[in-house]
């Protein structure tokens, strides 16, 4: 299965694409474009490419994680900036190798493969794809959630009464309500675990699964419960848990509305 690079998704995330104190697709936009400008006229070099890459993080945003890398590598592939991609990689920097000059080294960056190539079945990567219509910035997101993903999924389908497949995304109607609940996470509260899942950083940064407390704010548990964790509607997370719950339901429903009788 491909996910880093499909014919149209593309994904940054564990180059660090999010990894920063605002998150939103406008600042995380400007800093790929910021970077793919200065490399642009860089000497395919690694003495070259080293110093780019220390002058672009010297002035980059500052990180949400310290601890977790970020590369200062990772930028656009297209002028109409719908691709992203690493421009060390030899497809791209002319034949030369400069995955040495980033926060890794080529090695690594060549073989490392996140989670969800364990997790994800090719249907499910492909209806991310098709849903985000491959906007790198939600299609990283949702391709790195896997849980986030199925909850969704498995929503729209409990209503419509009909697994969600990959051909009932190419009903236009519906493939525009289907990615507006993927979309809630572009929406949430500044600073919001919730970018990225049902999991936070533990005081020793392994992942501590949040959850709900139901009972201390005396409601019954959401029906979508496994939607609201993946998008942070716990308290640490900062975003209000009626509200958020009433847009997902909100956005499930028109999925479920726009759900195509063939
Ligand atoms: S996070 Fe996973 S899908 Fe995204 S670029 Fe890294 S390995 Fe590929
Ligand atoms: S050098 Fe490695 S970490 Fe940096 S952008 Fe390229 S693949 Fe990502």
């Amino acid at each position: 299965m491909r996910l880093c690079q499909r014919d149209r998704g593309s994904c940054g995330a564990c180059c660090g694409l999010y990894n920063r104190a605002d998150p939103s697709p406008a600042a995380v936009k400007a800093e790929l474009r910021r970077r793919t400008r200065a490399l642009a006229g860089v000497p395919r070099t690694p003495a070259a490419f080293r110093a780019a890459a220390a002058t672009l993080e010297a002035g980059a945003p500052a990180p949400l994680f310290p601890s977790v890398r970020v590369c200062p590598l990772l930028g656009y592939l297209d002028e109409a900036e719908t691709r992203i991609g690493c421009l060390a990689h030899p497809a791209v920097a002319g034949g030369a190798d400069l995955r040495d000059c980033g926060v890794y080294d080529a090695r690594i960056c060549e073989s490392f493969l996140c989670p969800s190539f364990s997790w994800l079945t090719e249907e499910e990567a492909a209806l991310a794809e098709d849903a985000t219509g491959g906007e790198p910035w939600l299609y990283g997101l949702v391709v790195t959630d896997v849980p986030f993903l199925r909850a969704v999924l498995g929503a729209v389908a409990d209503g419509a009464g009909a697994k969600v497949e990959r051909r009932h995304v190419g009903d236009a109607r519906f493939r525009g309500a289907l990615r507006r609940v993927l979309d809630l996470k572009s929406q949430l509260a500044p600073g919001s675990e919730g970018l990225f899942g049902a999991f936070a950083a533990g005081p020793g940064g392994e992942d501590v699964p949040r959850r709900i407390d139901y009972a201390a704010i005396g409601r019954e548990r959401s029906r979508y419960d496994a939607i609201l964790l993946c998008a942070g509607a716990d308290p640490r997370s900062g975003n209000d848990l009626d509200a958020l719950e009433e847009e997902v339901r909100r956005r499930v429903d028109d999925a479920i509305d726009a759900f195509p009788s063939e």
